[in-house]
């Protein structure tokens, strides 16, 4: 026998979650998840799971009849997306400008799809010229994916412009809306985007660890077109649109993750009574706060002010600072958790978050009275 480990309960702190997400969940949020249990295929909660997904929709803005919550994080959106839509010899368009753009390559790959990269320097958005020109090199292409808020650098793409330069070459977009939903402007069927997947810990302030996805009619053509099965039987949409298509018949997929999912239904019911446009405003005048306030404690922006995410804020660490010691002291005296540098920013960066329950004025004056402290 191995000899049974004795623990006390795990009692965490109450943290101010300003990185890269998870972010701030809403109080709601909480006592939400903390709700009986019931069995994920009891009338009451499939009369929930009808809810949700008219608030996906919503948050997404979209009449896309296959809109779900996928039971894992963003990364499984991310796969969900690809694994059903790209098949072995598919040519995909990929934008990359830091971590996500390079995850999409990965995943293009790994579904035996052929990759055409547009590069753009880390900080940048993706060029649309630069991936004008690829559309025209690669007629053969069948999707254009990028990131529309990389969470990485703080740099925002023109989503909508991009999505039109898609169309033009006959191309499906498969787009990563994982820090955007809730924070910036996002119109899925006005901007004709096709595929599209986010996370529940960014702007919607929701627990970590759900995925919510939207395929548009297209999409779901070109996945019930498919010549071989999809790889994952996890992900299979054909398989998940059973147990979400709200005709009354659901059937066992999957057990849902109940709890979270309540969760995810009071996040995004916050965020329809606050409305989309009122949640985008709100990060905006709370980046303009947090920006002069940064601004003035000499700290400098990676990303040009035209293109950058209110949401997620990197500034350089100033020269002779210990990027690990600063950020242990902001944890251990103030409670406060701003986000290390990620990739090629590694090290010379840190992200400061703003994203949903986050993006409020104490938030702001506890970071920056906390930074003016422990940089002085
Ligand atoms: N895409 C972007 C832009 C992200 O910021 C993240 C996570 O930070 C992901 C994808 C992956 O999401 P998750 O960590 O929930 O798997």
């Amino acid at each position: 026998m191995i000899a049974a480990p004795k623990f006390p309960p795990f009692n965490p702190p109450r943290r101010i979650l300003m990185g890269p997400g998870p972010s701030d969940v809403y109080p709601e949020v909480l006592a939400a998840q903390s709700k009986p249990t019931v069995g994920h295929l009891d009338p009451l909660f499939v009369g929930m799971m009808d809810e949700l997904k008219a608030l996906i929709q919503y948050a997404f803005q979209t009449e896309n009849e296959v809109t779900v919550a996928v039971s894992a994080p963003g990364s499984a959106g991310m796969e969900t997306c690809f694994v059903n839509l790209v098949e072995p010899g598919d040519k995909v368009v990929v934008c990359r400008n830091g971590v996500f753009g390079e995850r999409m390559r990965q995943n293009v790959e790994r579904c035996g799809g052929e990759v055409a990269m547009v590069d753009n320097e880390w900080g940048e958005p993706v060029d649309l010229a630069e991936v004008e020109v690829a559309l025209h090199a690669n007629p053969d292409a069948k999707f254009l994916a990028f990131v529309h808020a990389e969470t990485s650098t703080g740099a925002l793409s023109d989503a909508k412009g991009l999505c039109a330069l898609a169309r033009a070459h006959n191309c499906l977009t498969i787009v990563d809306a994982v820090t955007s939903l809730g924070g910036v402007e996002l119109r899925v069927d006005e901007w004709g985007i096709d595929a599209i997947y986010s996370g529940s810990q960014k702007c919607l302030s929701c627990v970590p660890g759900l995925s919510p996805v939207s395929f548009s009619p297209a999409a779901v053509e070109k996945i019930k077109a498919r010549k071989t099965p999809v790889q994952s039987w996890f992900l299979d949409q054909t398989l998940v649109m059973g147990y979400w298509n709200g005709d009354g018949k659901r059937s066992y997929h999957h057990t849902a993750p109940v709890n979270a999912l309540y969760a995810l239904h009071e996040s995004l019911r916050l965020l329809a009574n606050e409305g989309l446009e009122n949640a985008w405003a709100r990060h905006s005048e709370m980046h303009e706060l947090l920006k002069a306030g940064l601004e003035k404690l000499g700290l400098e922006f990676v990303v040009e002010e035209a293109s950058r995410l209110p949401q997620l804020n990197a500034v350089y660490i100033p020269n002779g600072v210990d990027d690990g010691a600063v950020r242990k002291q902001l944890l251990e005296q103030y409670n406060l958790e701003i986000g290390a540098g990620l990739g090629a920013l590694a090290g010379k960066a840190w992200r400061i978050g703003l994203m949903g329950f986050g993006a409020r004025r104490e938030n702001i004056a506890l970071c920056l009275r906390a930074l003016e402290d422990v940089l002085n």
